[in-house]
Parts: C-alpha cells; structure tokens; sequence
C-alpha cells in the first residue's frame, strides 16, 4: 500500500482531493515504477488539484506534473533500481498519473537521470518552474543575450519560474529588474539578486503608444496579457522577450511595430515536449548557475495533504517562491 492525493469526480461533475491509500496493482502499466520522493507546486497542479482546467481526461486522477525518486523497478535497460531520476512534462500529472503519490509507474523516455549536484530535494526545488526558467534564459542567449547589453525584466518575479528566472540571470551578472504585484516581495526579490523592483500597476496599464523608450535587453514574462503587450514596447533594439506564462491572461492586446521598427523577437517557451538532449542541457546548466543557497532560501516544505489548500492559492498568484512536497511526510 502506499499514499496518493487522488482527485475524484462525482456525478455532479463537481472534484474533490484526498490522500487515499492505493496498491501498486492500481498503478498505470510502464516500463518503470519509481519510489517518489519529492514533487512541487505548478501553476497546471492548481488547475488538477482542482476542476481541472480541461487538462484531466480521467477520473480517479493523480495529479503532479513533476517528480523526483529512486527507481524501483526498471524494464528498460537505461534505468536500473536505485537510480535517482527526475521527471519533468510530457503531460504528466494531467493526461497520466503525476507526482503527487508515494509511487509513480512512468514511461523510461520522460525521466531524466538526476543531475549531478542536486538532491532529490533540490531538483524538485527547481521542478518545471526552475527547468522553464532555464530555458528561457538559454533562448535569450541563443538570441544575443549578454550582461552588457542590459537590464533584464522578469515578470511574476516573486512566483516559481520568476524566482528562479531571477536568481539564474543575477548569478550570470546579469543586471536584474523584477516586476512584482506584491511589495512585501522586495526584500525576498532583493535577496534572490534582483537590483531593481518594478511594481505591477506599472506595466498593468495598457498604453496606446506602440512603442516606449528602449528600456530592456531582455525578459522572462511570467504573466503574458497586458504586461506582455507593454514589455514588447519597451524592449531595446532587436532584443528578446521569452515568454513562458500566463498567470495575467491568454489574450495579447499588441500592436506588430515592436517587431517590424525595433527587431524586437517574441521567443515561445515549452517545457513539456523538450527534447531529452534538451533537457540534459538545461538541467546542468541549473546544476551550474543557480546558487544552492539561493535555491535553499525559496523552499516552502509541504506534505500531500497540504495540497488541495495550495492548489487553490497558485491559482490566485499567492505562493511565494518554490513549494516542495515531501510525499513521504
Ligand atoms: P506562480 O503562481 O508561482 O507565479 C506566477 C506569478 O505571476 C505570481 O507569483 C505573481 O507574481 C504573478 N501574477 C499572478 N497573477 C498575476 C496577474 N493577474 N497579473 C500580473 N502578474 C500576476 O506560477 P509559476 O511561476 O509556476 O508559473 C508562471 C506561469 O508560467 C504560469 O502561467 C504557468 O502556467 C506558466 N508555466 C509555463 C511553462 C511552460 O512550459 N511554458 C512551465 C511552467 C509554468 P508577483 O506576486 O511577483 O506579482
């Protein structure tokens, strides 16, 4: 037997979430089982734990999109038992049973080998938002990003990606400034390396004029909507805009010049479907250029039956920093 926060559906329609007792009979057939141990807090996990946001295709369902572990069992010969392993997308946690169990029955090609300087605690530290973050730093310097061309915006820069996204561009000499919603956030923002705070109501505000002065070498947004629409108008000369989320909104209420007068580029971010080799990159480059500390000073501890009272706080913009949930506590 072992613990998994299961989400059911009634005949209403309406979900609920609870820790529930499960046998590995109950697990889903793959080529490998792995003795989870740590999972995290997503935006997605919000919407799974909860309604489910049109991502759940069945019910009973395990949500969490990621995890890390010791392999159990292994019918694939790149993965033995003992392995530590870290599972990021692939729509785990939403089309497949996810993290937020003691025990994971998970496809070989999905995992990727723990990268080496981290525990199975701080790879979930970083999770899907650290690993986002990373790629959306790399796209920027794929793109011509270097310190010296300028500041670097990162919106929703007190939630996971942003943090992260902040803590990694301070660390590579990076001149940081952190939009946030949330002015108790600054010291936090400050400390993970940030220079300067931008409040939100600053680039909430929609303007007419397509363009504004060159302000940004470039941006992790977090948010997309309105703030995205703003920030493309503010970007310096054939400069770049990563963007990775949509805590602000789906809709973009732009105007082309940013991209026609200032050769400004609009970089799409997807961590789910990212190549193993990909992945590999992005995970040493993590290993490499966010400080532990800086890492250590994020974590929120949580157990499983913490989760459906953090579900709904992502969904309203309230978690601070990276969750990391002991599945075994
Ligand atoms: P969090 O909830 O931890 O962070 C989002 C942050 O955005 C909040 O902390 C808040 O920051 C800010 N924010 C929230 N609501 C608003 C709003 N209405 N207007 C402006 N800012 C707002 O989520 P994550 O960091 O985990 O994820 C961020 C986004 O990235 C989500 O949309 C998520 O779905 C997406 N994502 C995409 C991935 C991909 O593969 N492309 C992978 C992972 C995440 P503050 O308080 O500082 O203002």
């Amino acid at each position: 037997m072992f613990k998994a926060l299961v989400v059911e559906k009634n005949e209403e329609g309406k979900t609920s979430a609870s820790v529930k007792d499960l046998e590995l009979t109950d697990l889903p057939d793959a080529e490998v089982t792995v003795a989870v141990e740590y999972s995290t807090v997503n935006y997605k996990d919000g919407l799974c734990i909860g309604p489910g946001g049109g991502l759940v295709r069945h019910y009973p369902h395990i949500p969490g999109i990621d995890f890390s572990g010791t392999i159990e069992a292994s019918a694939d010969p790149r993965y033995k038992p003992g392995d530590k392993v870290v599972l990021t997308g692939w729509r785990v946690g939403e089309a497949h049973w996810g993290g937020y169990s003691q025990k994971a029955r998970v496809k070989a090609d999905w995992l990727v080998p723990l990268p080496k300087g981290l525990t199975t605690r701080q790879a979930m530290a970083v999770g899907t938002a650290g690993f986002t973050a990373m790629l959306a730093v790399m796209a920027l310097e794929d793109h011509g990003l270097v310190p010296a061309r300028g500041p670097v915006l990162v919106t929703g820069a007190a939630g996971g990606v942003g943090s992260v996204a902040t803590a990694i561009l301070a660390n590579l000499g990076y001149d940081v400034a952190a939009v946030t919603g949330r002015p108790e956030a600054a010291d936090y923002l400050k400390s993970l390396g940030a220079t300067t705070i931008v409040a939100r109501e600053e680039l909430n505000e929609t303007v007419k004029r397509p363009l504004e002065g060159e302000t940004w070498a470039g941006c992790v947004d977090a948010v997309g909507g309105a703030m995205l629409a703003r920030v493309l108008g503010q970007m310096k000369y054939g400069c770049s805009v990563a963007a990775v989320g949509l805590a602000g909104g789906a809709a973009l209420p732009a105007t082309v010049i940013p991209f026609l007068l200032r050769g400004v580029n609009l970089l799409g971010i997807d961590s789910v479907m990212q190549p193993y080799e990909n992945r590999l990159r992005a995970w040493e480059r993590i290993s490499n250029d966010l400080p532990i500390d800086k890492l250590e000073a994020m974590i929120h501890p949580a157990t499983l039956a913490d989760l459906p009272e953090l579900g709904a706080a992502i969904l309203k913009g309230q978690i601070k920093g990276r969750v990391v949930v002991d599945v075994n506590s």
